[in-house]
């Protein structure tokens, strides 16, 4: 039996890699002030169709949507907005908090064409900042995304940034945009042709390179700012800035969730290819209001898990579990080595011994070296006698000897960390 297409098992050594790389976020929001919210793999289908909206591709083409057993239309989160947002309301966050902080990781689950860089079961870090609308919201949230990387070496990542406007700026300009694109029709692909109709900013979203091309002239929103949004729009520019974080403007940078408005922006790598951008997010303040919440503005991000793991792929990957061996030589020895061994793992060291008794010295040092083990600790009966323990380095082959005494496992953890 194998794994459903496009759910992959994340094995031992990545996992390790990927332990690390949340630790890493967690680090980050924990010095922004973010709190963690873990909500549900699966929600009713609307929270979806309300907060991402139904004209999306996300709604439209990529979502495992199915009836439960007893008929309800449940689908698995494409994204973590729209449930954090839903949790938020049902659990009434809001009322004790007039500004919440929040950030969540875990799996997101898409049915689109698996291929590097691109899953049905892929895993984001996500942050929401929810109850202001206040310009450094926007910065801070961004900020929190470039620490994330930049913090795992990652420092080839372009930020592009862009407004989206807000419901006063957006429709003026979205007929100037749709009687623009009523002239270019015949020059755009079928999905764009559907999409001018429906949600037509979301032209510019499209991969052709005809539509790109067709769309090289088109007006764009940045030009049509209300003074509200093209002010907010310079301060989140004022603050990156002042964040110490080259950015761009992309004034064809928009996003494909309905309830996105001013501030969007992208973190692309050229070293992931055709699916280049590893961090995404905006400001989203209808949102709160369209899952029937009061009106309150919010700005989030997601950081893709599986693009950033493929960033940083190449660097301290490899190396086995580190941590300590224990060959221990004989039964009264191997009895000592029992009650040692346990002593050393908690004073916080990894330590290990074969489960087999009676191996040879020989055998026990290839299954260290098999383990990955930095550090060999032999426990033999002359050991005993003398009451000095020999410590191996596996890595320099140095040795030296430890007392046996109560002291042993907090001094061989000094010796071996
Ligand atoms: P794309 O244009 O690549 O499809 P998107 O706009 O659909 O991205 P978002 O909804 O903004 O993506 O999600 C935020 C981040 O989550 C993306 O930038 C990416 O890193 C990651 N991501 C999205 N979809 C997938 C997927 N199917 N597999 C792996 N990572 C994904
Ligand atoms: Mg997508």
């Amino acid at each position: 039996m194998n794994a459903v297409r496009g759910f992959k098992d994340i094995l031992p050594k990545e996992a390790k890699r990927w332990s690390h790389v949340e630790a890493r976020a967690r680090e980050v929001f924990y010095s922004f002030g973010f709190d963690e919210i873990r909500t549900p793999v699966l929600e009713k289908t609307g929270v979806f169709t309300r907060g991402i909206g139904e004209h999306t591709d996300i709604v439209e083409k990529e979502m495992y949507t199915f009836p439960d057993r007893n008929g309800e239309s449940l689908s698995l989160r494409p994204e973590a907005t729209a449930g954090v947002i839903r949790a938020v309301i049902e659990n009434k966050l809001h009322a004790s908090s007039s500004l919440l902080k929040l950030f969540t990781i875990g799996p997101m689950f898409r049915h689109e064409r698996p291929q590097k860089g691109r899953l049905r079961q892929f895993h984001q870090i996500d942050a929401e900042i929810i109850g202001t609308s206040a310009p450094l919201s926007d910065a801070e949230v961004i900020l929190s995304a470039w620490e994330i990387l930049s913090g795992l070496g990652v420092v080839d990542a372009r930020l592009e940034i862009n407004s989206l406007g807000c419901p006063l700026c957006r429709p003026v300009y979205r007929e100037k945009l749709n009687a623009f694109l009523h002239g270019i029709q015949a020059h755009l692909c079928p999905d764009c042709q559907r999409r001018s109709a429906a949600n037509p900013l979301r032209v510019f979203d499209c991969k052709q390179d005809c539509c790109k091309e067709a769309l090289r002239q088109a007006p764009v929103m940045k030009d049509h700012l209300c003074a509200d949004c093209a002010g907010h729009f310079e301060r989140v520019l004022a603050y990156s800035s002042a964040f110490n974080m080259p950015f761009t403007i992309n004034p064809y940078l928009v996003r494909g969730l309905d309830y996105y408005v001013r501030t969007t922006f992208e973190m692309v790598s050229a070293r992931l290819g055709a699916q280049g951008t590893v961090a995404a997010g905006g400001r989203y303040d209808g949102l709160v209001t369209a899952l029937g919440g009061p009106d309150l503005p919010g700005v989030g991000m997601a950081v893709g898990l599986e693009r950033l793991m493929l960033l940083i792929a190449d660097k301290d990957g490899g190396k086995g579990n580190g941590g300590l061996f224990v060959a221990a030589l004989g039964e009264e020895a191997r009895k000592r080595a029992v009650s040692l061994l346990h002593s050393l793992r908690k004073t916080g060291l990894a330590a290990q011994m074969p489960y087999e008794e009676g191996k040879g010295l020989k055998a026990q040092l290839k299954e260290a070296d098999r383990q990955g083990a930095s550090f060999a600790l032999i426990v033999g009966e002359n050991e005993l006698e003398t009451k000095k323990l020999i410590l191996r380095n596996l890595v320099s082959h140095e040795q030296q000897e430890v007392a046996l005494d109560d002291n042993t496992a907090v001094t061989i953890r000094e010796l071996a960390s």
